[in-house]
């Protein structure tokens, strides 16, 4: 499908980043007019897919993160997050809800929430070579008044 506007982004694996990536995507959905829910779940979903590029991607060190939004013109975006860090041994084990590999330190909801929270999530991964998460939403059609 035709893309009507695109997005590049690439930032270091810092956690004071992970706010401006929500943002900025949204920024890009915003142009779809979505409902304030709409967006709400779309920047959670961003939010988790960056917080495991910096945690558990890079874990100690610092990497980058890439992001590339694609509007579509059917109210779509899709939204790839991809890191260069050690990538994910068992993608499925990974993806259950719950699993975590950080012990009780964290959840192990964040695939489960980009799940629910998105129409559609991909995940390609290889040990050391890194991880991309690719999400995508369609926003409801809204019904506008003229005047
Ligand atoms: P939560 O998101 O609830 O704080 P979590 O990050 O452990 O906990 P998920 O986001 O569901 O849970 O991820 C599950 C597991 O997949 C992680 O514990 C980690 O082992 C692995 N993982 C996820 N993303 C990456 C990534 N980008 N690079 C390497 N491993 C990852
Ligand atoms: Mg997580």
């Amino acid at each position: 499908m035709k893309t009507l506007n695109e997005m590049h982004l690439h930032f270091p694996s810092v956690s004071i980043n992970e706010s401006f990536a929500r943002a900025a995507v949204a920024a890009v959905a915003g142009q779809l007019d979505p409902t304030l829910d709409e967006l709400c779940d779309l920047k959670t979903a961003v939010s988790e897919a960056v917080t495991n590029a910096i945690i558990h991607g890079y874990q100690d060190t610092i990497g980058v993160v890439y992001i590339d939004c694609r509007i579509l013109p059917d109210s779509t975006i899709q939204v790839r997050v991809r890191d260069r860090g050690c990538g994910i041994a068992d993608i499925q084990k990974a993806m259950e809800p719950l699993y975590t590999t950080s012990g009780s330190e964290r959840a192990g909801l964040g695939f489960a929430v980009m799940k629910s929270f998105t129409d559609k999530l991909r995940v390609q991964s290889r040990l050391g070579v890194g991880t991309t998460v690719f999400m995508e939403k369609t926003f409801s059609p809204r019904v506008r008044c003229n005047g």
